[in-house]
C-alpha cells in the first residue's frame, strides 16, 4: 500500500507573515490526518518559519525548486545544501521553472540527484503541452521526461522520489485532466519505471496528479489505482481547502 501524498505548491504566494498564519490554521486537523503525507511548500524566505511551526509533527515542508551546485556564483540560486535540515522534499522540473527559467530534463536530471545526495526527496514534475496532448504524444513525451530524469540514479534512491504529472495545459485552468486520462498517463510513467528498475520499484513509487485539483474533484482522481496523491497550487492556499483535500483522500483511498 502506497501512502498517499498531498503537497500544495504555493508557488509565488504568501509572505513570510501569512505562511505562518497558514500554519497554524491548518496544524490543529492536519496533525489528525495522518494517514496521508501532508507536505507544503512555501516560497524560500517563508521556509525557516514554518519549518519551525511544523517541528515536532509529521507535516513535512517542502521546497519549489533547488540548484545543482553545491555553491557558487549562481546568483538568485538555492543550494541544496542549504534546505537540508529545513525541508524533506524538493520539487524540480516543475513546469513553471521548465518554462520560465530554462530547466531542461538535464537539468532536472541534475537537480534530482543533488538533492538526494543531500537527503532531500525530490518531487519530479513532468507534464505535456496543450498541443502535445493534441497531437496524441502525451505518454512519449512525459516517458522521455521521465528516462531524463532518472538517468542515472540507482535502484536504491527510488524510495525518496515522488513523481508528479502535471499536463500544463490543467494548471491553474480550471480545465483539468480527467481522473481516467491521470490514471493513463500515470500508469504509463509507472511501466517505464518498472522497464527501469523492475515492478517492485514501480509499485512502490508514489505518482500524484497536479493541475486544477480541488476539494470537490479530489476523491474521482485518489479513486484512481494509479494515482497516489496531488500537487495542488491553488486549493492550497486556504486552509479549509487543503484540509479538505487531504481529507477527501484519505476517505477516496479508504484511510479513514
Ligand atoms: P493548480 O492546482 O493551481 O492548477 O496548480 C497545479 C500546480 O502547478 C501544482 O504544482
Amino acid at each position: 500500500m502506497r501512502t498517499p501524498i498531498i503537497a500544495g505548491n504555493w508557488k509565488m504566494f504568501k509572505t513570510v507573515q501569512e505562511a505562518a498564519a497558514f500554519v497554524e490554521a491548518v496544524k490543529p486537523e492536519l496533525i489528525k490526518l495522518s494517514a496521508a503525507e501532508r507536505v507544503v511548500c512555501p516560497p524560500y524566505v517563508a521556509i525557516p518559519a514554518v519549518q519551525a511551526a511544523l517541528a515536532g509533527t509529521d507535516i513535512a515542508v517542502g521546497a519549489q525548486d533547488v540548484h545543482w551546485e553545491e555553491q557558487g556564483a549562481f546568483t538568485s540560486q538555492i543550494a541544496p545544501g542549504m534546505l537540508a535540515g529545513l525541508v524533506k522534499y524538493v520539487i524540480v522540473g516543475h513546469s513553471e521553472t521548465r518554462e520560465y527559467q530554462g530547466v531542461s530534463d538535464v537539468m532536472v536530471n541534475k537537480k534530482a540527484k543533488a538533492a538526494l545526495k543531500h537527503g532531500l526527496r525530490p518531487i519530479i514534475a513532468v507534464g505535456e503541452s496543450l498541443a502535445i496532448n493534441e497531437a496524441g504524444q502525451t505518454q512519449a513525451f512525459v516517458g522521455n521526461q521521465i528516462r531524463a530524469a532518472f538517468e542515472g540514479i540507482p535502484a536504491s534512491d527510488l524510495v525518496n522520489i515522488v513523481v508528479a504529472y502535471e499536463p500544463i495545459w490543467a494548471i491553474g485552468t480550471g480545465k483539468n485532466a480527467s481522473s481516467a486520462q491521470a490514471n493513463e498517463i500515470i500508469g504509463a510513467i509507472r511501466s517505464i519505471v518498472a522497464e527501469l528498475y523492475g515492478t517492485v520499484h514501480a509499485d512502490a513509487m508514489r505518482i500524484q496528479y497536479g493541475g486544477s485539483v480541488k476539494p470537490e474533484n479530489m476523491a474521482e482522481y485518489m479513486s484512481q489505482p494509479h494515482i497516489d496523491g496531488a500537487l495542488v497550487g491553488g486549493a492550497s492556499l486556504k486552509p479549509d481547502s487543503f484540509i479538505a483535500l487531504v481529507r477527501g483522500a484519505i476517505q477516496a483511498k479508504g484511510l479513514g
